[in-house]
């Protein structure tokens, strides 16, 4: 509802209203039939979003481009469920330092759709379970010491913490 940048509501929340006290359309909607693969769906809206964002902001510009490589990434059968964590963090990303709506909402189709549709993205996964060997927060222990800065925005927050 509203676009790529709107609401997604699967088939289960029917119910739901076409209202601004529940879902805003903005006199846009699309419908996907149970046969489409919503998984492709948001795949096409992550490459709009990173072709349309204007480049003014970094995190909009940097956050779009990962966001679409990443999709690329697990449609390759490349990824792991490293990467929906990773495409979690970007969202926040996106949607705390951009300068403009576009930032803020162009994580919102892979997300969405990563919590409706689950076993579109579930089964082009390497493995459920992979972990990064690398620390990366560690081996940035050297730039925080060299630039003075150990604050929160230094680090890297792993999604437990
Ligand atoms: S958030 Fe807005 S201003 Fe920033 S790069 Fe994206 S489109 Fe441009």
């Amino acid at each position: 509802m509203g676009g790529p940048s709107g609401t997604c509501v699967p088939w289960r929340e029917f119910e739901r209203r076409i209202a601004f006290e529940d879902v805003p359309s903005a006199g846009a909607f699309m419908v996907f039939s149970r046969g489409r693969d919503m998984f492709e769906v948001a795949r096409n809206f992550a490459h709009f979003f990173a072709h349309e964002s204007c480049g003014f902001c970094t995190p909009c510009r940097v956050g779009t481009s990962l966001l679409a490589n990443t999709m690329d990434k697990l449609a390759a059968g490349k990824g792991s469920a490293y990467d929906m964590q990773r495409m979690q963090t970007l969202m926040r990303v996106l949607l705390s330092m951009s300068h403009c709506g576009l930032g803020h909402t162009a994580a919102k189709p892979v997300v969405q759709t990563m919590a409706a549709f689950p076993d579109a993205y579930e089964r082009r996964l390497k493995r459920l379970d992979f972990e990064p060997a690398f620390d990366l927060d560690a081996a940035l222990a050297t730039a925080r010491h060299i630039t003075g800065r150990d604050d929160d925005w230094a680090h890297i927050v792993s999604e437990e913490a």
